[in-house]
């Protein structure tokens, strides 16, 4: 069953799978709480472009996540 997953901090849901790679790849495999990518930015202290660049170079990695 898939389960939809809300962001912990502005209760964005569902989040996409882009979004959930990230927290899997910068926070943690099996994080407890998720991020939408605007929260992960403020939470990482980063742009947003950051990581929608991230999520490119992820995916020409051919990671799985994403
Ligand atoms: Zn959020």
């Amino acid at each position: 069953m898939k389960r939809h997953i809300t962001c912990c901090q502005c209760g964005k849901h569902p989040l996409e799978k882009n979004e959930i790679g990230l927290n899997k790849k910068l926070l943690d495999p099996n994080p407890a709480e998720y991020y939408c990518l605007e929260c992960l930015a403020q939470y990482l202290e980063v742009e947003p472009e950051y990581l929608i660049d991230k999520i490119k170079a992820f995916k020409e990695q051919g990671c799985t996540l994403f």
